[in-house]
């Protein structure tokens, strides 16, 4: 049967019972927003941070031999204040498609200690998404798909003024953008990104919400710096 779906308002409940079997065998996908938290959170610098605990150029958390996430201590996640976006969503994935978001149940872990509905009728996708502290996270992720919307339609625009090597521009412009090969790329490294816009200078953010700001400009000065116009 086709999983159901569901959107914001669409009933919905769901109360963790803290078990940890969903924190092995992920692939849990972050971005720089959450890289930056987690980094912060711990010390370390965005490049640290990626070199310890990521995989796939920074792409991925980090999941060791045992299967276990770096993150999955004795009494559950270490990190749960700053856990990515994909572990507060579960167990729900979101889509956004057209601007049009939906959301499914994804198929638990056989083991599952959740107990679904309850909250009976009165809960809802849309405070449960509170309830995780979801929020900051959506808005971080819609606005790095804004930016990666920008440089896809900076590099059309640049393989467009030399049709005959069009599809030449747009590799060697995609592949300047090192995201999933390089992890020092500005489009996974927060500290990359403002080194390479020259705004490292910058006082540091205070909150997660400046941080997104900074790193946001950064990548718009890094699409003007380094696509725009070098096709
Ligand atoms: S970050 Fe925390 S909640 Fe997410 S998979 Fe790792 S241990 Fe589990
Ligand atoms: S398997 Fe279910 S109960 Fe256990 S941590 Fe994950 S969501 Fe919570």
């Amino acid at each position: 049967m086709p999983a159901k779906i569901m959107r914001r308002a669409s009933a919905f409940s769901f109360s963790c019972g803290r078990c940890s079997r969903c924190c092995r065998q992920q692939a849990i996908q972050i971005n720089p927003y959450e890289i930056w938290r987690l980094a912060r959170s711990l010390g370390l610098a965005a490049s640290q941070f990626i070199d310890r605990h990521t995989s796939n150029g920074g792409l991925f958390l980090r999941f060791g031999q045992d299967g276990a996430c770096d993150f999955l201590g004795e009494t559950g996640c270490m990190v749960h204040a700053q856990r990515p976006l994909a572990c507060r969503l579960y167990p729900l994935g979101r889509s956004l498609e057209n601007g049009h978001e939906t959301f499914e149940r994804l198929e638990p872990h056989p083991d599952c200690q959740g107990r679904r509905g309850s909250r009976g009728s009165r809960g809802s996708v849309a405070s449960f998404l509170e309830e995780q502290e979801a929020l900051p996270y959506l808005e971080a992720a819609e606005r790095y798909a804004g930016a990666i919307n920008k440089l896809l339609a900076a590099i059309e625009a640049e393989a467009a003024r030399q049709p005959a090597l069009s599809a030449l521009i747009r590799r060697e412009l995609l592949q300047k953008t090192g995201a999933g090969t390089d992890p020092r790329s500005p489009w996974v490294d927060w500290d990359a990104a403002l080194a390479q816009a020259g705004l490292d200078e910058t006082c540091p953010p205070r909150d997660p919400r400046e941080a997104l700001e900074l790193y946001l400009t950064a990548l718009e000065k890094w699409i003007d710096d380094h696509i725009a116009g070098n096709g």
